[in-house]
């Protein structure tokens, strides 16, 4: 039921340290805000009741989103997700992160809604944490006592809880390069409405190796735990494998039975195992055919030592 909110007093810093030092002055009963649409419906649900509201939407140094001279990429936490969907860059490197931004809510939760208010809710079906996951990115975290770098796999941990304390805020999202021959995607189902939770999200990486066996997979799943989380065992099936329909199938059957889903948890672990299959097959057939494309369909690229690579794979692969 939505009440009024309760009094509180907005503060509206001009640094991230001064951010810092209200969150230490009113520790538990400051909040950061920053675009708002989860906290203001948790407080006028009453299930949050801070007395302080910290906003950072002012804070310029908070919202960048650019390339790293590594070749990765550095996402301010005020990035909005519309912004993050519509980034050439995000779109040309990691295509499954605008995906997944793209699929937030609706177009007004996404034009307000933040990619780091998406990650410090720590919700079990937010739709950004299992693509970080995957793509094993790290977090920046400004506290009193200095920064810290946490993993995005190590961040939450449990549903609504992070690493996060009280007086820290999260002051930027770094996402790794992929290595060369490698493709990443998001798949989700079913959302009716827009507004309705991700019912489960798998987010795949596959790196393929010069042989054409598969260097390294990363799968990371939304909706069915209670946090984003890998699925180590599928993972280590495939790793340094030649892959195959018949393996791949079995990967996905694996990482079915690695999730711990809150309720509906046939469906939710059939819609794994299919996101799964669909997600490594489709990765493994696009890098098989651009990093071999002598080899129709590159599926026998496994059996053609030094055959022909390329780095800059399409279509979301590098
Ligand atoms: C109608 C509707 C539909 C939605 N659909 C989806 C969906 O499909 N998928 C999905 O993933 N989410 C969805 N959401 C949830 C929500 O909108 C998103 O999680 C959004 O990204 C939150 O960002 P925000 O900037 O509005 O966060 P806020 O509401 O400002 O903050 C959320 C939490 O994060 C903390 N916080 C924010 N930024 C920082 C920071 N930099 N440092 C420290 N703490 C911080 C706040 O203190 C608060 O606890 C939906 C919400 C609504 C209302």
């Amino acid at each position: 039921m939505y009440r009024l909110l309760r009094p509180f007093e907005y503060h509206e810093p001009e640094t991230v340290t001064a951010a810092v030092d209200l969150l230490v002055r009113y520790g538990d009963a400051a909040r950061v805000v920053a675009g708002g649409t989860d906290l203001v419906i948790s407080m006028k649900k009453r299930e949050l009741a801070p007395t302080h509201l910290v906003a950072i939407e002012q804070l310029t140094e908070l919202d960048f989103l650019e390339r790293t001279p590594a070749g990765g990429l550095r996402i301010g936490p005020l990035v909005t997700h519309a912004a993050v969907a519509q980034s050439p860059l995000v779109q040309e490197h990691y295509p499954m992160l605008a995906v997944a931004s793209n699929e937030v809510g609706t177009p007004q939760i996404r034009n307000m809604g933040t990619i780091g208010g998406n990650v410090c809710k720590s919700g079990p079906s937010q739709d950004t944490p299992p693509v970080l996951v995957a793509l094993e990115a790290e977090l920046r975290l400004q506290g009193p006592s200095g920064e810290r770098v946490v993993p995005m796999g190590d961040f939450c941990t449990g549903p609504f809880c992070t690493v996060l304390m009280a007086d820290e805020v999260l002051t930027e999202i770094h996402i790794p390069p992929l290595p060369p021959r490698s493709a990443g995607t998001y798949k989700w189902c079913t959302k009716v409405t827009a507004t309705d939770e991700t019912l489960a999200g798998v987010a795949v990486v596959v790196v393929l190796a010069e042989d054409g066996t598969c260097a390294d997979v990363r799968i990371g799943m939304g909706s069915v735990a209670p946090t984003a989380t890998r699925a180590p065992e599928a993972e280590g099936m495939l790793r340094g494998a030649v892959l195959d329909p018949q393996l791949i199938g079995l990967a996905a059957r694996m990482a079915a039975g690695e999730c711990r889903p809150r309720s509906r948890p046939d469906y939710r672990r059939r819609m794994v195992r299919v996101l799964t299959e669909e997600a490594i097959t489709e990765l493994w057939e696009g890098l098989s055919a651009t990093t071999f494309p002598a080899i129709p369909g590159g599926r026998d690229a496994g059996s053609a030592p030094g055959g022909r690579s390329s780095d800059d794979a399409t279509g979301g692969a590098r």
